[in-house]
């Protein structure tokens, strides 16, 4: 089946009881049993629940997967992941990630007992000098949030092949609308669906998909003894929003093409980044591993100055300035103080997050109102 078909059929079947055509919110916490240990596959909703294994189907199978799971929010599948560790492990990261991923690393984690180490990832070579014996997870976020860096997932999976070491991929940015990881060697892919998959802004949800069983049954183990369970109201929305998502990203990518031209000819702008640009330092990387180049786009501006860009997100009016991303609307941020506020100063600005840097969630809006938005409060500065 080709990856728009999956979308709307992957996962989904007809309610045995009522012919639905949509999967029904199984709005239950238990099930009868006709007796002792005689079910119908349900017991209990943290360990299963008919909508959320629909969803959890169907993300499988985009992602080419064998297995999903489903989650509270993006942290709560990271969570899952990094409790597949002992102490004593150790996990290398890249250096330019998500601000909660860096959090729950560093802050919940680390005194568990687990070293991380966060390097830039952009030449594997980087990766490869950090592994050791201890090492059993590399963590990769492609494109990196904010910077729009490009990893090179089957470079880094050359390393671990063989050893054993799990490569986990964050694949909120791309979706697998853009890129599948599992297809390039991950052992597990990770998703915040409130992002991209849902697509809406209305559900908060994460996902991971892995192949191998023996990993899932871990996957699966920790998900029911953590209890970290997203709920079938939730999963519902996403399983509708899922049904658009190769529409939605298609649009996503044409605007977000647009926009960056636009702000790369702007007289005040600095830098744009956006993995699209032929002189992106891994844009080679990303025509390989990637086929489209999505809508999120970060900028900079001339003097660098954090009142410009407090202006400049202030100031526009179809762009909300929020958190998140990957609705249909378009989203605007300041890193430096909203989603990477909990990285230190120095750290941040090592990756390049200094104070004018700008986040665009480039919505599916005509491209025309967007950058008429953004020329009337780039006038502001
Ligand atoms: C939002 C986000 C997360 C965290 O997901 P939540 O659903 O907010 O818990 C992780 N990684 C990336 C890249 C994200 O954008």
């Amino acid at each position: 089946m080709k990856f728009n078909t999956k979308t709307i059929h992957a996962g989904v079947h007809a309610d045995p009881t009522t012919g639905a055509i949509m999967t029904p919110i199984y709005q239950t916490s238990t099930y009868v049993q006709e007796g002792v240990g005689n079910h119908k596959g349900y017991e209990y909703s943290r360990t299963g629940n008919p909508t959320r294994h629909a969803l959890e189907c169907s993300i499988a199978a985009l992602e080419n997967g064998n297995y999903g799971a489903c989650f509270g929010s993006g942290l709560a599948a990271i969570d899952c992941v990094i409790k597949m560790l002992n102490p004593g492990d150790e996990v290398i990261s890249t250096n330019d990630l998500y601000g909660g991923t860096f959090r729950i690393f560093t802050t919940i984690f680390e005194k568990y007992g687990i070293k991380f180490h966060f390097t830039p990832m952009g030449d594997a070579k980087q990766v490869a000098a950090l592994i050791n014996e201890n090492t059993k997870l590399i963590w990769v976020e492609t494109p990196t949030n904010p910077m729009m860096n490009i990893i090179d997932i089957k470079a880094i999976s050359k390393l671990t092949s063989g050893k054993n070491i799990l490569l986990a991929v964050d694949n909120t940015f791309a979706t697998p609308y853009l890129q599948r990881p599992l297809d390039l060697g991950a052992d597990i892919v990770m998703h915040s669906v409130t992002k991209y998959l849902g697509g809406h802004s209305d559900v908060v949800m994460g996902a991971l998909v892995c192949k191998d069983e023996k990993l899932s049954n871990e996957m699966y183990r920790i998900q029911n003894s953590s209890g970290a369970v997203c709920g079938p109201m939730d999963s519902f929305l996403v399983l509708r929003g899922i049904k658009t998502l190769h529409i939605r990203m298609q649009r996503h990518c044409e605007n977000g093409e647009k926009i960056a031209y636009y702000l790369k000819s702007h007289s005040k702008i600095d830098k744009v980044y956006w993995p699209g640009f032929p002189e992106h330092p891994n844009h080679q990387v990303a025509k390989d591993q990637m086929s489209g180049f999505g809508g999120m786009i970060s900028f900079t501006t001339k003097g660098n100055k954090l009142e410009d860009a407090f202006k400049i997100v202030e100031n526009v009016k179809l762009f909300k300035l929020a958190e998140s991303l990957g609705g249909v609307e378009s989203l605007i941020g300041h890193p430096a103080t909203m989603t990477h506020a909990s990285i230190p100063k120095e750290k941040r600005e090592e990756s390049g997050v200094v104070d004018s840097l700008i986040r665009l969630s480039v919505g599916i809006e005509d491209a025309d109102d967007l950058i008429e938005d953004l020329k009337n409060s780039l006038a502001s500065i």
